[in-house]
């Protein structure tokens, strides 16, 4: 991928460089860090290029999801799915109770619901699939009917990556990620990023960063760049990492129900034996890491209910698993050595 990268001429780096300055010299177009910087705007170009749009990117996922919130008109309806991300649903439902904002919930994957929710809406918030439950949403479809009532329609497209799905090209509005996820990739940074078709939207979305003060640093940014370069790679040897293991998770006697979409990196199992032998599998692996977080080069797992804020639609014994770039035989060899335990 060539976007993103300094100019083809001699002497040029092939990289970007890391540029540590707030301040700019007077009379250009970069002048102060949290407006835009050198670094930052290589970043955006390489994950513009990626969904099909022109890029902002925050200091947080939360930090662009609370961007996007800032637009919804006071008293607009916003329509999110059941169970998405927890701190973005957290969020949305604080909006709703001091009355900033009217909140509709629905299934993701109950297009009827959402065609019904988004009459009146402002906002139709999508994740597909979902965080953890995923579900998959007709993604088309739900676009067209938001748009029919005049919604915008934001997808957080973070467990699919850009790799496998683009839903700008599906008509979508905006795109968020956790670049925190698989797109940094290595689990050594915080970030997030909107991507809107309308440079005009995007550009709502950038002052919202500046407003709310929001900027990534130059070395988070130049960390992202280089996670970015190596995503394609990434997301297919988790995706395969995935797979297998799925397909051999399928009637083991220590899992009640798999849940995999059949595309991406990231599936959730639920523990026979409940919370209890769900916490044993995750305290007793080796090659897999017990840890929250997800899309980095090492597979991790945890128990999302023992988040206190986590949907009660989220069952105790679930066990979500981020597959990371190992050895297939030895993520599964740990696995089942561990499910074993657990339901011993
Ligand atoms: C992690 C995550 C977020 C929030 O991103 P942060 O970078 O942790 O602030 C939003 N959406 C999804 C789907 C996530 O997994």
């Amino acid at each position: 991928m060539q976007a993103g990268r300094p100019p083809v001429e001699p002497n040029q780096p092939l990289n970007t460089p890391i540029v540590p300055a707030s301040a700019f010299h007077a009379g250009g177009s970069t002048e102060y860090a949290r407006e835009t910087a050198p670094t930052t705007e290589a970043l955006e170009q390489a994950i513009g290029a990626l969904e099909h749009g022109v890029a902002v990117v925050y200091s947080s996922g939360m930090a662009a999801a609370n961007a996007v919130m800032d637009l919804v008109p006071s008293g607009g309806v916003v329509v999110a799915p059941s169970a998405a991300y927890t701190g973005v649903a957290v969020r949305l439902r604080e909006l709703a109770a001091i009355g900033r904002i009217g909140l509709r919930i629905v299934e993701a994957d109950d297009l009827a619901a959402v065609i019904t929710a988004c009459d009146g809406a402002s906002l139709l918030w999508l994740e597909s699939p979902t965080n953890p439950l995923l579900q998959v949403a007709d993604l088309p479809a739900c676009i067209e009917a938001a748009h029919d009532a005049d919604a915008l329609v934001l997808v957080d497209n973070t467990f699919a990556t850009p790799v496998l799905q683009t839903p700008l090209t599906m008509g979508a509005d905006v795109v968020l990620h956790s670049v925190t996820k698989a797109m940094g990739g290595h689990s050594d940074l915080l970030m997030g990023a909107l991507v809107a078709s309308d440079p005009d939207l995007a550009e709502q979305l950038r002052i919202r960063r500046v407003l709310l003060g929001a900027a990534p640093s130059a070395f988070d940014c130049y960390l992202a760049l280089r996670g970015l370069r190596t995503l394609v790679l990434r997301v297919e040897k988790g995706q395969a990492n995935a797979q297998s293991i799925v397909a051999r998770l399928e009637g083991h006697p220590a899992v009640d129900l798999v849940r995999y979409p059949g595309f991406g990196t990231m599936a959730s199992i639920e523990v026979a034996g409940g919370a209890v032998a769900a916490d044993l599998l995750c305290a007793s692996v080796r090659v897999w890491t017990y840890a929250t977080s997800l899309g980095g080069v090492e597979s991790l797992m945890e128990r999302r209910r023992r988040w206190p804020l986590e949907s009660t639609r989220v069952p105790e014994n679930l066990v979500r698993l981020s597959f990371g770039i190992e050895s297939a035989a030895d993520l599964w060899n740990d696995l089942d050595r561990a499910l074993r335990i657990a339901a011993s």
